[in-house]
């Protein structure tokens, strides 16, 4: 039998442009070389605009977690006082890297499903001592967005004192993020809704962050240190370590094609797709695990029917032989459902092929699913669209 094409749906990585895959293969140039020297810098340019950034966009080799990382250990010392909001798995992933470096620090968790609110944050930062708030703009184990506005402008607004460092790793380039809101340090990763594939973070640093570096002289790590990586964001030309070359070909590419839809339209598709994803889901069953308002646009959580068991990993397994790699869930929700991404350069064969994968992996476990009723929802829906 022919095998089926596989689609990755799981919340990262994504399945990838064939010119950004064209791109990563094309022929690799020195680091030196003007042409790519210009395009780097061009990129780091595109970057910054895309979130209004008046800093810098570092781009360095390492996967998101080195992101976050590297976001937090250039502007916060013992003398700092860090508030924590996780929502799961990710936010959690913060906390622990917090406690390595032995910072003072408080943390709030939202119930599983569920996300810090606006009030919350502000009752906490309104005890007072704060200088860093952390907090992560979708979190991958449970689909929960922030009100990420909301919250930035509150915290410019009343407690100007503190540096709001946001973990943007499952959203940036597919939910909207303005640093001008009020958000001082953003990151993600190259293979999430940028729609490139793995191998490097995206750490967007504003002045206020950049002269908080300034102020702590030197600090114990190297290759992630700002002071290092400025001069060659500053100045493409300048060497520190070298760069992804490939890589950065290949998020050129990607940046491109994000330039050509649209920021703003890209933001608008993907809180569609979302909406349409979660309704074809219920419409065969499946729960949203998040609660509205806080369902994020890039990636969903959906929990197993109550009244129809289902083997979590016998699921999963079906769902890929017939086309669609989705993922498992974590933490408060492992074995009660699976993880879906539907992030970056999706196209309409791809969302009704996902729908369709699901669907039948459904029926192949026993699952009182109708055929075609979560199609049916994906095709008027698409139909509808420009
Ligand atoms: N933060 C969030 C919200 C994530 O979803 C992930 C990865 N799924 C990370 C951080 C870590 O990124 P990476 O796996 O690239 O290190």
């Amino acid at each position: 039998m022919i095998p089926t094409k596989k689609i990755v749906m799981v919340p990262g990585p994504v399945p990838v442009s064939p010119s950004i895959l064209q791109a990563l293969g094309s022929e690799t140039r020195a680091h030196t070389d003007p042409v790519f020297v210009a395009d780097f810098q061009a990129l780091l340019g595109d970057l910054r605009d895309m979130l209004h950034c008046d800093g810098i966009a570092f781009l360095v080799a390492g996967s998101g977690t080195m992101g976050m990382e590297m976001a937090v250990v250039n502007i916060a010392s013992q003398k700092d006082r860090i508030l924590l909001c996780s929502n799961g798995h990710f936010g959690d992933r913060y906390e622990s890297i917090c406690e390595r470096r032995g910072y003072r620090m408080d943390v709030v968790k939202a119930e599983w499903g569920k996300s810090v609110t606006v009030e919350e944050v502000d009752a906490q930062l309104a005890k007072g001592g704060y200088s860093i708030l952390i907090m992560t703009h979708v979190e991958t184990s449970t689909g929960a967005m922030i009100q990420l506005k909301e919250i930035a402008e509150m915290v410019k607004k009343k407690y100007p004192e503190v540096l709001f460092l946001v973990d943007g790793v499952a959203a940036a380039g597919g939910a909207e993020a303005d640093m001008r809101w009020g958000i001082d340090l953003y990151l993600t990763c190259t293979q999430k809704a940028l729609g490139s594939v793995p191998g490097m973070m995206v750490l967007w640093a504003n002045k206020r962050a950049l002269e908080k570096r300034e102020s702590m002289g030197q600090i114990p790590e190297s290759y992630v240190d700002f002071a290092r990586w400025i001069p060659v964001m500053v100045d493409t030309k300048q060497y520190w370590g070298t760069p992804a070359v490939n890589n950065i070909m290949a998020l050129k590419e990607a940046m491109h094609i994000i330039k050509e839809e649209g920021y703003e339209a890209r933001c608008k598709r993907h809180a569609e797709d979302a909406a349409m994803l979660a309704e074809a889901m219920e419409a065969i069953g499946f729960k949203v695990a998040c609660e509205k308002p806080f369902r994020a646009s890039t990636l969903s959580v959906f929990l197993y029917p109550q009244d129809m068991p289902v083997d979590d990993a016998a699921f999963r397994a079906a769902v890929a032989e017939e086309g669609g790699l989705i993922a498992g869930c974590l933490g408060a929700f492992a074995g009660k459902g699976f993880r879906m991404g539907h992030m970056a350069n999706l196209d309409k064969h791809m969302l009704v092929a996902m729908a369709a994968a699901v669907e039948r992996g459904a029926l192949r476990c026993g699952m009182k699913v109708e055929p075609g009723a979560a199609l049916a929802v994906v095709q008027k829906k698409l139909a509808l669209r420009a």
